[in-house]
């Protein structure tokens, strides 16, 4: 790594600014000079933009009209290891500079100077004179429990205006109080003693050892769900406090549950820094400074904290590693798990990577001896891994719009009589996937994608699921206009909720699907009170598949299993693989032992027979020679070329002339296919060609793409992204 460089006032320097200009600009050095990394302000036009200094001006343009940098901000400047994060981030995924600084640069008024704000909470008054809008600013504090917030954060929150907060302030029920911006978070203490047990105790020791060899290593922590993982990997983060330096725990967005943050509190003493989407803005901004002058030590985030600026990283840990949230298929297209060990690589830390049911390129990477592997056996206490039994479909002869077996209703009332809950898990969002008018066989779809329109009973409306594009239910078919004989077919989460509350009219019963909740924390909210016990029958979607504990929980039964094995993604099997096992891996996690039921019409499908089997290893190694034969990931390159515009002969014209000019991906023998319609050939309105890129594995490929690209001058209206190892083929 490079020196840091000091500039004296008045030398050049080249500012990386996040606007999209596609070069970095010089600037002469402000009067208080400035160094490599520096936040600073610069003149850019009429404006005034925030950018970091970025090495030695070039030089290139007319001194005379070279402007000076206006201040350096104050705030840590960006260390080294960051700035050669982004630039080798930036080179895997062939994303603009300016977009990477973007990402690392997320959060509001870095340009500010410290300063004072007011923050609200409750009183301990008893409220009274209360009107529907105050009380839902006292609900609204309550949920932030304590958390500082602001007159605008709240008043949004509660869905009124600010005045109905003063109000409440002039009632003494509110208290308005003046707070420092940005406070450095609680120290944690790391001297407590472990309390692992069995082979965690190895698994911990090795990860502390790891950590405090502060150097790179990548190792998977492999144990089914129960088994310790988070205990042990908190060890390693304790490690790493201890020695001073910080700690990042990525987790998928959804697991940011206050459940771990409690538990990171019981282990430490205090509550992490948490950095997802449910963070106020305020916070943000608080934990971004914090972090970058060493007052946040460990960092519980989702997979944008990887961008924080940490003054001193000693440790990752990628919790859930193969789940598929950590990819970002929008805006800069980036899979959060493999730059997370780039950025261990460059920072020279060890990184953790935990699953129950790792991913193909890690089980891949441990084969060829790039990651070490720890394994946790059995569950933690005496709970083991649910006995999975499939029951076969086909000779249960349901009328249509019933979907759970008798065996399946026959076990979940034994756990009705045990107070035990059930979970029945459905991967289908909604009421029913199809709207049908049974008179022409038309189905609802929507205007501007090429999807069906999928009924919300509960928001009483039909929504694409692609574009979040509404309409009312029709009462007349669109297509032949014969009135009241729209149908729903198929089975969606709220619609087995239905069949559920028929069958069991006594039992409570809760639906868990991400769009039923206001916001991540309604979600977070309901999901501690089912692992209370609030509910006797949880009915969910992929949500519920992610690591939360619900120690009631004795019976899952999988509505359709089969889903997920259709379509022509390559990932399908695995992603199959690991969802059973995530769902069944829910039941049993105290000391009641669990069972899962798959329903299938396909029990004979090799992926169900490994399911049901256990044979992870036989899985994987399947999947491995398949893939191997095939040329694709991990065994070989791929990537996704998806153009778009509104002119669909435009777009497959531009995919056209990209196919036939592939000189440079042939020099280095990669293989285009397409263009071909993408599987979702409309998505708002905009026509999508796909492309797909294919090569060895040794072979640069992101430098053949971008000179491959640059070839072609694209039309104004016509959008291309790049897909470095796309996960979905859409
Ligand atoms: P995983 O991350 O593999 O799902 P966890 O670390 O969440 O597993 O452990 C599952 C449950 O068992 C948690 O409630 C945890 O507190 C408990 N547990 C695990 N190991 C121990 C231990 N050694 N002593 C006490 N409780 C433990
Ligand atoms: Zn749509």
């Amino acid at each position: 790594m490079v020196a840091e460089r000091v500039y004296a006032a008045g030398e050049l320097v080249g500012v990386l600014t996040t606007e999209p200009l596609g070069r970095i600009l010089d600037y002469k050095a402000p009067e208080t000079g400035c160094g490599d990394g520096d936040f600073v302000e610069v003149p850019l036009g009429p404006r005034r933009v925030i950018g970091v200094v970025w090495g030695k001006g070039e030089g290139k343009f007319d001194p005379a009209r070279i402007r000076s940098v206006i201040r350096v901000l104050d705030v840590a400047p960006m260390r080294a290891e960051l700035r050669s994060f982004l630039a080798r981030a930036a080179d895997y995924t062939i994303t603009p500079m300016a977009a990477m600084l973007r990402l690392a640069t997320r959060a509001p008024g870095l340009g500010d100077p410290p300063s004072m704000r007011k923050v609200y909470r409750l009183a301990d008054t008893i409220p009274n004179q209360m009107t529907d809008a105050r009380f839902r600013v006292v609900e609204a504090l309550r949920r932030f429990a304590g958390a500082s917030v602001t007159l605008g954060e709240l008043a949004e929150e509660a869905a009124c205006g600010p005045a109905v907060v003063k109000g409440l302030v002039k009632l003494g029920v509110v208290l308005e109080q003046d707070a420092p911006r940005d406070l450095p978070y609680p120290r944690l203490n790391a001297a407590g003693s472990a309390r692992l047990a069995g082979d965690q105790v190895a698994a911990g020791d090795a990860l502390v050892a790891l950590v405090a060899q502060g150097e790179y290593s990548g190792t998977l922590l492999k144990g089914v769900t129960g088994s310790g993982k988070t205990e042990v990997y908190l060890e390693a983060v304790a490690e790493c406090l201890r020695q001073g330096r910080q700690a990042l725990v990525l987790l998928p967005e959804i697991s940011l549950t206050q459940d771990f943050i409690a538990r990171v509190e019981a282990r430490f003493g205090a509550k992490p820094a948490e950095w997802h989407s449910g963070v106020t803005m305020t916070e943000r901004r608080r934990l971004w400074r914090m972090v970058g002058q060493g007052d946040a030590s460990f960092v519980v985030g989702a997979r944008s904290a990887l961008f924080l600026p940490f003054q001193d990283l000693g440790l990752i840990v990628v919790d859930e590693e193969h789940d598929t949230s950590y990819k970002q298929e929008e805006g800069v297209f980036y899979n959060a798990r493999d730059m997370a060990v780039l950025r261990a690589a460059i920072v020279g830390c060890p990184i953790v990577l935990a699953s129950a049911t790792p991913c193909l390129e890690t089980w891949a990477n441990v084969e060829a001896g790039k990651y070490g592997r720890l394994d946790l056996g059995a569950r933690f206490g005496a709970a083991e891994l649910p006995q999975m039994r499939a029951i076969d479909m086909r000779p249960e002869k349901l009328p249509s719009d019933r979907w759970i077996s008798s065996k399946l209703v026959a076990e979940v009332q034994a756990r009705i009589e045990r107070k035990e809950q059930s979970l029945l898990f459905i991967n289908r969002r909604g009421y029913a996937p199809i709207t049908l008018c049974r008179a022409c066989g038309h189905q609802v779809g929507c205007d501007d994608c090429d999807a069906r329109m999928v009924e919300h009973r509960f928001l009483k409306r039909l929504v694409c699921h692609q574009c979040g594009a509404t309409k009312p239910m029709p009462v007349v078919c669109p297509a032949c206009g014969v009135e009241g004989r729209m149908a729903a077919v198929g089975p969606g989460v709220e619609r087995l909720a239905e069949e559920v509350t028929a069958l069991f009219p006594q039992a409570r019963i809760a639906v868990l699907s991400s769009d039923l909740f206001g916001s991540a924390r309604a979600l977070k909210e309901q999901i501690a009170l089912i692992a209370e016990g609030a509910a006797d029958i949880i009915i969910g979607t992929q949500i519920v598949a992610k690591g939360h504990n619900f120690p009631l929980l004795t019976l899952v039964g999988v509505i359709d299993a089969d889903l997920g094995l259709q379509g022509s993604d390559l990932r399908a099997a695995e992603r199959t693989f690991q969802l059973m096992r995530q769902v069944a891996g829910r039941a049993g996690r105290a000391e009641k032992p669990g069972e899962a039921w798959l329903q299938t019409y396909q029990p004979e499908h090799p992926v169900i027979r490994a399911i049901l089997g256990g044979d992870e290893e036989a899985f994987w190694r399947a999947e491995a020679t398949e893939r191997r034969a095939a040329g694709v990931p991990p065994y070989g390159r791929m990537a996704g070329i998806i153009l778009s515009s509104p002119d669909v002969a435009q777009v497959f014209d531009v995919g056209a002339e990209l196919a036939r000019r592939d000189d440079p991906l042939r020099r280095v023998g990669a293989q285009v296919f397409g263009p071909a319609p993408a599987p979702i050939a409309r998505v708002r309105g905009r026509h999508r060609v796909r492309l797909l890129v294919k090569a060895d594995k040794s072979v640069a490929l992101q430098p053949a793409l971008a000179e491959w690209v640059a070839q072609i001058k694209l039309p104004a209206n016509l959008r291309l992204s790049i897909d470095i190892d796309p996960q979905s083929f859409y």
